[in-house]
């Protein structure tokens, strides 16, 4: 290939574009909104005044390609792998906290250090069986058939952090997958990967400063409207009402969510959208959260994840249409999830600013059917090739499956 046209400035286009780039081929990255990062991205918020993300990303030290992103755009060290893989909790029904301490091999799982309270190792046993066997269209419910305490300490949040799906609906494969690469290996692969600076300094600012030194193009505000072919090839690219046609070198990635794809290629098998993931960022007085743990998992409320950086507190609540907040209105939204971070944090004051960010269809549909529609980077067009975390890297919908689904696509094109 001698050009390739990028389309999607996410994770997945930026890693395409970056390998596309350093193997010399001129690379054109269009991107639809005014900003590059796509659902992992960072922006100056004018009610906190505080640059925060879009939504508060767990990254844990198993997550390479993620890492070995960063560190190839000269960014390594704005990801702070923390020093334990520990994650604390807080059940706001009963008060009681504990930590959950993962084991150095995945054997001393069994040790109580690695369980909430009142779980026992037989059920750990049994869970982790029921889901390592399970067939690729049960769902976490079905292959976990305890619930017990290590269903509601364990399972359920773990779950929906990593799938964002109610385990009821999710795909037990991809959870499998997922913590496989991670607590499979043990605490060294399972630390918490923060991100100090937010995920636009670490992973998409230098990204962009990159490409551009390599001489590649990059425009924003350029939506991808259609995709001419001649049934074997693409032949022209309509990009914000201009033609661009695609000669015999040239190459495109389509690093695009399933549903804009869906409109671009119909006739595409890929999975449906799936939920959507609820953040509220509160601005604490200066000093209020000293000593806080970085990331704590809540039981019992709305909320299910807190992320401390400096003076903002953020709230995630994944599969948030299940949960009780998505129907309130804004106001009642934040009151309640204030409420629930203050008893976590146990803050007096309330918090100086507030904001509330509803990110509908975060992930694709992680449901065995959803995960069945998958479609791989190779498409029938030979020069036009898929990235993106819908794409079938067998990882969920994550930063590190959409890396791996961008370098991917671009070792396809470059043959
Ligand atoms: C709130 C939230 C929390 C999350 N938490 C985690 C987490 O804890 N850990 C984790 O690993 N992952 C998490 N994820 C998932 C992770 O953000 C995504 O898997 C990843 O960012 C997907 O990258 P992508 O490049 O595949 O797609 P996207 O980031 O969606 O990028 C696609 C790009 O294409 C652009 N585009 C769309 N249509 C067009 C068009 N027609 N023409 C041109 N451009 C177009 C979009 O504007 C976008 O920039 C979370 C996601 C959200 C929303």
């Amino acid at each position: 290939m001698r050009r390739v046209h990028v389309v999607g400035a996410g994770l997945a286009g930026l890693a395409a574009a970056l390998d596309l780039a350093d193997a010399g081929v001129e690379v054109h990255l269009h991107e639809a909104s005014p900003k590059a990062g796509g659902r992992c991205r960072s922006y100056f918020d004018e009610v906190l005044g505080r640059r925060v993300d879009n939504g508060s990303h767990l990254i844990l030290t198993a997550n390479s390609a993620v890492l070995s992103h960063a560190e190839r755009i000269g960014a390594a060290d704005r990801l702070r792998p923390l020093s334990e893989a520990a994650f604390p909790f807080v059940d706001l029904d009963t008060g009681r906290r504990w930590t959950i301490r993962l084991p150095r091999s995945p054997l001393g799982a069994l040790g109580s250090a690695s369980r909430p309270p009142g779980a026992g190792a037989s059920e750990i046993l049994r869970g982790a069986v029921g889901l390592l066997t399970a067939g690729p269209r049960a769902t976490v419910a079905g292959a976990v058939r305890d619930r017990g305490p290590l269903w509601r300490g364990f399972w359920e949040p773990l779950c929906l952090a990593v799938l964002n799906t109610p385990p009821e609906r999710a795909s037990a494969s991809l959870l499998r997958a997922a913590l496989i690469r991670s607590i499979g290996r043990g605490a060294a692969a399972a630390r918490p990967v923060l991100a100090p600076e937010g995920l636009g300094a670490a992973l998409v600012d230098p990204a962009l400063a990159r490409l551009l030194q390599k001489g590649s193009a990059i425009r924003f505000r350029r939506p991808l409207e259609a995709v001419e072919t001649d049934g074997t090839r693409a032949t022209v690219l309509r990009i914000a009402g201009e033609r661009v046609p695609l000669g015999p070198g040239d190459g495109v990635v389509l690093a695009l969510p399933p549903q804009a794809l869906a409109a671009l290629l119909p006739g595409l098998v890929l999975p449906k959208p799936g939920h959507a993931i609820l953040n509220a960022h509160f601005r604490l007085p200066a000093g209020a959260a000293e000593g806080a743990p970085p990331i704590l998992g809540l039981l019992g409320g709305a909320a299910q994840w807190l992320f401390l950086r400096d003076d903002v507190v953020s709230v995630t609540i994944s599969a948030a249409e299940a949960g009780p907040a998505w129907s309130l209105g804004r106001k009642e939204a934040l009151a309640r999830l204030w409420d629930e971070t203050a008893r976590a944090l146990g803050l007096q004051e309330p918090p100086l600013a507030a904001r509330l960010l509803r990110e509908r269809w975060a992930t694709f549909d992680q449901s065995p059917a959803g995960a069945a529609r998958r479609a791989a980077g190779r498409t029938a067009l030979r020069n036009l090739v898929l990235a993106g975390d819908h794409v079938a890297t067998g990882l969920p919908a994550t930063l590190e499956g959409a890396v791996l689904s961008g370098r991917r696509a671009a070792q396809i094109l470059l043959g």
